[in-house]
């Protein structure tokens, strides 16, 4: 399908281009010319935004130099963080990223922080980043909310749930209810909502989703707690 994405966007190139330089046919009667359409992938946001989209996931994390960051993490003497996986397998289940953005560091871990669980994974880029889908799903809420600011929720099957917080913006086509592939943009990591300064924070979630704005029936995990994904047929 994804070729079928570019079969398309060549086409309409080919269509613009055979536009610009045919001259417009003279009529002598007969029946009305047929109407062209564009290719179905390009008419609906919805039906590109299923396929995998652009996005790769760094091999490497690093924490960022200057952040306080209470939860401990191994790291080398260049603060990368050690056994980290950029892509895992939660609960034997579902395979994700759990660094949804690129070139970003690690401002925050999930865990005790200040008296308080933080129940994901604070990143920051600069300029900020873009955000991606950690996995295909459906997507369960893209809106506004007073504490997650924009923020978006995937639902990957399985009792297996994905959230980005604290968005910029929420990316065109990004809308509840729809189906979404691995590495879609999501929106800009950004500071809405009940935050301190530009970041994402990305929560890996498990349990049964019961109701927009209601995450009591889900447990968060810590993303960095799962086993790497070895490839199908791997261990
Ligand atoms: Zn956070």
């Amino acid at each position: 399908m994804r070729k079928c994405f570019f079969a398309g966007l060549s086409a309409l190139y080919l269509f613009i281009a055979a536009c610009s330089t045919t001259p417009a046919p003279i009529r002598h009667g007969g029946p009305p010319p047929p109407t062209l359409k564009p290719p179905l992938a390009i008419s609906s946001t919805a039906s590109v935004m299923a396929e995998q989209g652009p996005f790769q996931p760094d091999v490497d994390l690093y924490l960022c130099p200057n952040s306080t960051i209470t939860n401990a993490f191994e790291t080398d003497e260049r603060y990368r963080v050690l056994n980290f996986h950029p892509v895992v397998l939660v609960d034997g289940k579902v395979v994700l990223t759990p660094v949804p953005t690129n070139n970003a560091c690690m401002t925050s871990g999930f865990g005790h922080r200040m008296g308080r669980t933080h129940k994901g994974l604070d990143f920051r880029s600069q300029p900020p980043g873009m955000v991606y889908s950690a996995a295909p799903g459906s997507i369960r809420e893209a809106r506004y909310s007073s504490s997650y600011g924009n923020t978006v929720l995937i639902d990957h099957g399985q009792g297996i749930y994905t959230r980005y917080a604290h968005l910029n913006n929420i990316e065109p086509g990004v809308v509840a209810g729809l189906p979404i592939g691995f590495g879609q943009p999501l929106g800009i990591m950004g500071t809405t909502g009940n935050s301190t300064g530009i970041h994402l924070h990305f929560e890996v979630l498990t349990g049964t989703y019961s109701a927009v704005g209601s995450s009591s029936n889900l447990t968060s995990r810590n993303p960095l707690s799962f086993p790497p994904y070895m490839g199908q047929g791997g261990s």
